[in-house]
């Protein structure tokens, strides 16, 4: 049995398949009414992973650096001090109004109930981080977990001395990386494994000294897919001029030539079963995932998963969860957690937003360590049960409606509108840009910036091309960002070169970049393919690929016959690259 219903929001329809059904009985929630990308771009619009605001701790009246914005209207608290257990958020707890849609009573609660300035847990000497645990050093790092002398990065782990990188596992020394794992001394590249002293590589999986190869596997001093001698590859690579701008910028255009002429992998999919997505390792039985590893499985719809099992809908979840439904940076050691934000080790946790160790609680706020609580108010285990009931049956009788006519009832994640974040600071504005008139239009937030009042010292245009001729007092400029606002980057407009990050650029003889550091991060993520799945078939066609670009080097199973294997692919059908199957791809990349 499966369904087709037009979604909500963007009203194109989307299949509920008969395994969805049975979810959400268990879950005991009705099917969504939004599709499954609209629901992922409203959990999104919760997650801030990249703007701070000069705030006030309203606890000691100290200027703080949060992730809330003052015209938020929340009520901040400096991290250290929301950790204190001389307050109690039990004491902001109301009566449930039945006079008044849910949604509305949860955004007053959220206002009102002191949230941490920033989450993070176990950071020494880091500055700007927000997500982030067990870390030193850090500068502008957002989303990671384990690392030391790392800046302008995102979801990193246990990696060190790196800068402008996303995506990166056990990595030292590398910069402008994405997708990255067991690497040191890397540049430039993107899902590379295990490579060293290398740049522009794409796709390679133990290469040591490379500039600008795709598909390689165990070489040595190859450029642009062709091998050298030792003596002529250090040569050659001296002549590439690797330390300007301008030196880069020609190896690149050739590397994109190069990737273009290469056959792609439907999939980035490593020791796992039966299952969809992109870039997933050790997980099985689970469909449209992306980025999930470490035995995730019987999951769904999940981005940015670990070990976890039996989930759907989530973003940036995991670390032992059980039963996740509608939820973002939620699960350690947590079991039925539904439309949750920040819920840790919860158990039966519905509606919550900042919840630590709790259990049996139904629209809460920065709580920890209680049971039984609605709106943070306490009840005794039998008013709960009831209250709970009544509550669910009045979401569905008095639903919140929003200004575009999107009905909110039991069973759906919390409005965009109601996030604390305007939705241009968000992880949404990532991967769903929009632009400030069609977040109005939405009837979202859009957070202005306020009034710059850099003054610029200096052009990006006339920054030196080469590292060389790069001073010292560079460090005192303010430099116009290449973008200089013109995009939705959350461009600052201008930015400063620290000095940690000069020592950085000379010790590696890297050029100093031309865009700050927000806009650095988005063009990192265009490398990535979007977070959606298409259907297509291996355009391998027997002796070359379907577009004639590519001659396959061996004989494949199916001979000089079109090959019939489909998949599913986050590459979509129009897009230039020559996309093959596992069996494949594997013929002629060993
Ligand atoms: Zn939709
Ligand atoms: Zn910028
Ligand atoms: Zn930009
Ligand atoms: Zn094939
Ligand atoms: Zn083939």
């Amino acid at each position: 049995m499966q369904e087709s219903k037009q979604c909500q929001n963007c009203k194109q329809n989307f299949t509920i398949e008969s395994e969805d059904f049975d979810f959400y009985k268990k879950m005991e929630v009705p099917p969504p009414t939004f599709c499954p990308e609209c629901r992922m771009q409203r959990r999104f619009a919760w997650r801030n992973e990249r703007a701070f605001f000069r705030h006030k701790c309203a606890k000691t009246g100290k200027n703080i650096i949060a992730a809330f914005s003052p015209e938020s209207g929340m009520t901040v608290y400096d991290r250290d001090e929301w950790w204190k257990d001389d307050w109690d958020p039990i004491s902001y707890g109301r009566e449930y109004n039945f006079e008044k849609p849910f949604f509305l009573q949860f955004k007053e609660l959220l206002k009102t109930v002191p949230v941490p300035s920033v989450f993070n847990a176990r950071t020494v000497n880091c500055f700007y981080t927000q997500h982030t645990g067990d870390f030193k050093n850090g500068y502008l790092v957002m989303a990671s977990w384990g690392g030391e002398d790392v800046s302008y990065a995102a979801r990193v782990q246990r990696s060190k001395d790196s800068m402008d990188v996303f995506v990166l596992i056990n990595g030292e020394m590398c910069y402008e990386c994405v997708g990255v794992s067991k690497s040191y001394k890397l540049f430039f590249s993107c899902n590379c494994d295990g490579c060293d002293n290398s740049y522009f590589l794409y796709n390679c999986k133990g290469c040591s000294s490379c500039v600008g190869c795709v598909n390689l596997r165990n070489k040595s001093y190859y450029i642009f897919n062709v091998p050298y001698s030792k003596e002529e590859y250090a040569a050659k690579v001296k002549e590439l001029n690797l330390s300007s701008r301008e030196g880069l910028h020609r190896v690149k255009e050739e590397f994109e030539k190069l990737k273009l002429h290469s056959i792609q992998k439907f999939a980035n999919i490593t020791n796992s079963a039966n299952v969809t997505g992109d870039n997933i390792s050790n997980c099985s039985n689970s469909r449209i995932m992306f980025d999930a590893g470490n035995g995730v499985k019987d999951c769904k719809y999940l981005q940015n998963a670990l070990e976890m099992n039996d989930s759907y809908d989530g973003y940036g979840v995991g670390a032992g969860a059980e039963l996740l439904y509608e939820s973002f940076d939620t699960g350690v050691r947590g079991f039925r957690e539904c439309f949750c934000g920040i819920v840790y080790g919860g158990i039966d946790i519905f509606y919550s937003y900042n919840c630590h160790n709790c259990k049996n609680c139904f629209g809460c706020a920065n709580l920890q360590k209680k049971e039984y609580c609605i709106l943070n108010k306490q009840y005794s285990k039998e008013e709960y049960e009831m209250l709970r009931a009544k509550i669910v049956s009045h979401m569905n009788m008095m639903p919140y409606i929003d200004t575009k006519g999107r009905i909110y009832k039991y069973g759906e994640f919390f409005p965009v509108e109601f996030s604390p974040f305007g939705y241009n600071k968000t992880v949404a504005q990532e991967y769903f840009p929009l632009t400030r008139e069609e977040i109005k239009r939405e009837g979202y937030v859009y957070e202005d910036d306020k009034e710059r009042n850099y003054i610029i010292t200096k052009a990006w245009s006339d920054l030196p091309d080469d590292i060389s001729k790069v001073e010292d007092n560079i460090t005192n400029e303010i430099i116009r960002c290449k973008h200089g606002g013109q995009c939705e980057h959350q461009c600052s407009t201008a930015f400063k070169i620290i000095p940690t990050e000069l020592q950085f650029y000379r010790r590696f003889n890297l050029p100093i970049p031309e865009l700050c550091p927000n806009c650095r991060h988005y063009e990192r993520l265009k490398q990535r393919n979007p977070l959606k799945l298409w259907h297509r078939k291996c355009q391998c066609v027997g002796k070359t690929s379907e577009n004639g670009v590519y001659t396959n080097t061996s004989r494949h199973q199916h001979g000089e016959e079109s090959c019939p294997n489909e998949f599913e692919t986050s590459y979509a059908p129009e897009r230039p690259e020559i996309v093959y199957c596992e069996q494949c791809y594997q013929a002629e990349v060993m």
